[in-house]
C-alpha cells in the first residue's frame, strides 16, 4: 500500500499582487497555514530583477543573477521583495515539508542597457517562414552589461551574438520579427504562427555554445544561492525542445538533486505537449492545458458540454504520470494575455476534478485561494476544504461513473493508512440529480455527508458500500464518511 501523502501544489501568486516587495514575507506568514491545508509544494514567481523593476510581474527578465539585491531598473527589490526575503520564504517553506518551485525564464531578455546596430531580415509576423526583407541594419536593444551589478557573481555580458533577433528597430522606430544575419529560429519549436521561436524581447539564440554555457552556470548559481527543489519552466514552446533535457539533465547529475520539473507549453491541442514529451524525452512534466479549456468551455457552455468526456484528449489522460493539472493561472486571469477564465460557478466543479481523483498533481492558483482583490474576486467556494480532502480522503480505488452528459462522480475507497478516508463525489453541470455509486465494501453501514455542506442529507451506506448520492444544479458535492468530520 502506498503511503505516501498526495501532492499538491501551489501557484504563489496572481498577475495583480500589490508592487509593495512584500509578497515573499507574506509567503514565509503563509507556511504554517499552507502546510496545515495540505499543500506540498509552492511555485514562486521569477526572483529576478525585471524591465519593469519593482513592477514587473517577473516575465520582462532582465538580470538572473539580480535576486532583489543591486540597484537596477529604479530598485532594490523586485516586486516580490529582496533577495534576503526570497530566501527566508523558501526557508520558511521548506521548514514545513514544503517543497519549493523556481519559475525559470530563459527564453527571452528585456530592457537591455545598449543599443546595437545588427544587419537583419522582417519576418511576417503571423507567418514566421515567409521572409519579407533582405538584411538591412538595424538598432536593436541587445547590449546588456549590468553596470548596477557591476560584475558580482558573474562577468557575463550578453551582446547581439547571444540572441536571434528582436520586435523593434530602434533606428525605423517600429516593430517587426527581426531575424539577425546570419542567425535561424530554432526548428524544434511550437509551429504555430510557422515557427514560434520568437515569443517577445531580445530571443535567445539556444544554438550559441555560449548561451548554453551561461544558463549552465546561472542554474548552478542559482541553485547554491536559493536551495530550490524543483522548477517550472516558462514558455518551453518557443525554446528549442532538447534544450531542457539538456540543462535539467546536467544540473539533476551535477548537484545530486531529483528536481522535478514542470514546464508551460501553452497550446489547447494535447499532441502538441505529447510532441514535446517525445522530443524532449520526459525531461519535465507539462500543465494540462487542455484540461483547462475544457473546464473553461465546461462553464460557459450553459450546462451544454458533455461532462462524461471532459477528461477527453487531455494531458491527463494521454500521459498521467506527467500532467499537471491546473484549473487557472496568473496569465488566465481577467485582463491577461492568454485570459480564459473559468467562471466561478464551475470552479468548485473544476477544482473537485483536479484534485480528489488519483491521475496528474494539481496547482492550485494563488487568486483562487485568497481571491483577486485588483477584480474584486473573492476565494473559491469550498476549495480549502477540497484541497484538505485531498490530503487526508482522496486515497485508494478510483471507481467512475462518467455516464451522463450532465451528472458524473467518482468515488475512492479509502486506504488504512489514512483514518476514515475514502469519499464520493457528484457533480452536475446541469439540473440537480442523484446518482448510485459503490464507494467499497469497508464503508458498509456508514454515514456520509457532505464536506461542502451544498446538500444537507445524511446518506447511509448499504452492506456492500453502496448509495444513492446527491447533487444540486450546478455544483458538487463530496461525500464523506460523517466519522471523518
Ligand atoms: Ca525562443
Amino acid at each position: 500500500m502506498n503511503k505516501e501523502k498526495n501532492k499538491t501544489l501551489l501557484q504563489g501568486f496572481e498577475w495583480y499582487l500589490p508592487e509593495d516587495g512584500a509578497h515573499f514575507d507574506t509567503i514565509s506568514s503563509k507556511a504554517n497555514e499552507l502546510n496545515k491545508m495540505g499543500i506540498t509544494g509552492v511555485w514562486l514567481p521569477p526572483a529576478y530583477k525585471g524591465a519593469n523593476g519593482a513592477s514587473d510581474v517577473g516575465y520582462g527578465v532582465y538580470d538572473m543573477y539580480d535576486l532583489g539585491e543591486f540597484d537596477q531598473k529604479g530598485s532594490i527589490p523586485t516586486k516580490y521583495g529582496t533577495k534576503e526575503q526570497y530566501i527566508k520564504a523558501i526557508k520558511k517553506l521548506q521548514a514545513k515539508g514544503i517543497k519549493v518551485f523556481a519559475d525559470i525564464v530563459f527564453n527571452h531578455r528585456m530592457g537591455a542597457d545598449g543599443l546595437e546596430e545588427v544587419n537583419a531580415c522582417e519576418y511576417v509576423s503571423n507567418d514566421r517562414n515567409n521572409k519579407m526583407s533582405e538584411a538591412v541594419p538595424i538598432l536593436a536593444w541587445t547590449s546588456f552589461t549590468f553596470p548596477g551589478r557591476n560584475g558580482m557573481y558573474s562577468d557575463f555580458k550578453w551582446n547581439h551574438s547571444h540572441f536571434d533577433g528582436v520586435d523593434w528597430d530602434d533606428k525605423s522606430k517600429r516593430n517587426g520579427i527581426f531575424l539577425f544575419e546570419g542567425k535561424s529560429f530554432e526548428q524544434n519549436v511550437d509551429r504555430e504562427l510557422g515557427n514560434y521561436d520568437y515569443l517577445m524581447g531580445a530571443d535567445l539564440d539556444m544554438d550559441n555554445p555560449e548561451v548554453i554555457d551561461e544558463l549552465d552556470k546561472w542554474g548552478k548559481w542559482y541553485l547554491e544561492q536559493t536551495n530550490v527543489d524543483g522548477f517550472r519552466l516558462d514558455a518551453v514552446k518557443h525554446i528549442d525542445f532538447k534544450f531542457y533535457t539538456h540543462w535539467l539533465t546536467k544540473l539533476r547529475k551535477e548537484s545530486g538533486k531529483e528536481l522535478p520539473s514542470i514546464a508551460e507549453y501553452w497550446n489547447p491541442e494535447v499532441s502538441s505537449l505529447c510532441r514535446y514529451m517525445d522530443v524532449s524525452g520526459n525531461v519535465t512534466s507539462l500543465f494540462d492545458v487542455p484540461l483547462h479549456f475544457n473546464f473553461f468551455k465546461a462553464s460557459t457552455g450553459n450546462a451544454g458540454f458533455n461532462m462524461s468526456r471532459i477528461f477527453e484528449n487531455t494531458l491527463t489522460d494521454k500521459r498521467p504520470d506527467y500532467s499537471v493539472t491546473f484549473v487557472d493561472n496568473h496569465d488566465t486571469q481577467p485582463g491577461q494575455a492568454l485570459e480564459s477564465f473559468v467562471l466561478s460557478w464551475f470552479k468548485p466543479l473544476a477544482y473537485a476534478m483536479i484534485l480528489l481523483r488519483k491521475d496528474g498533481i494539481p496547482c492550485v492558483f494563488y487568486g483562487d485561494l485568497y481571491g483577486i482583490p485588483h477584480d474584486n474576486i473573492a476565494p473559491v467556494y469550498g476549495l480549502q476544504k477540497l484541497i484538505y480532502a485531498r490530503s487526508c480522503f482522496a486515497y485508494g480505488t478510483q471507481t467512475d461513473y462518467f455516464d451522463h452528459e450532465n451528472i458524473i462522480g467518482w468515488t475512492r475507497s479509502g486506504s488504512p493508512n489514512y483514518p476514515n478516508s475514502g469519499l464520493a463525489v457528484l457533480l452536475s453541470d446541469g439540473p440537480a440529480g442523484s446518482k448510485f455509486m459503490c464507494v467499497g465494501a469497508n464503508h458498509a453501514g456508514e454515514t456520509f455527508v457532505d464536506l461542502l455542506n451544498n446538500c444537507n442529507d445524511r446518506i447511509t451506506l448499504d452492506e456492500a458500500g453502496c448509495a444513492e448520492f446527491k447533487v444540486n444544479g450546478g455544483s458538487v458535492s463530496v461525500w464523506i464518511s460523517e466519522k471523518a468530520i
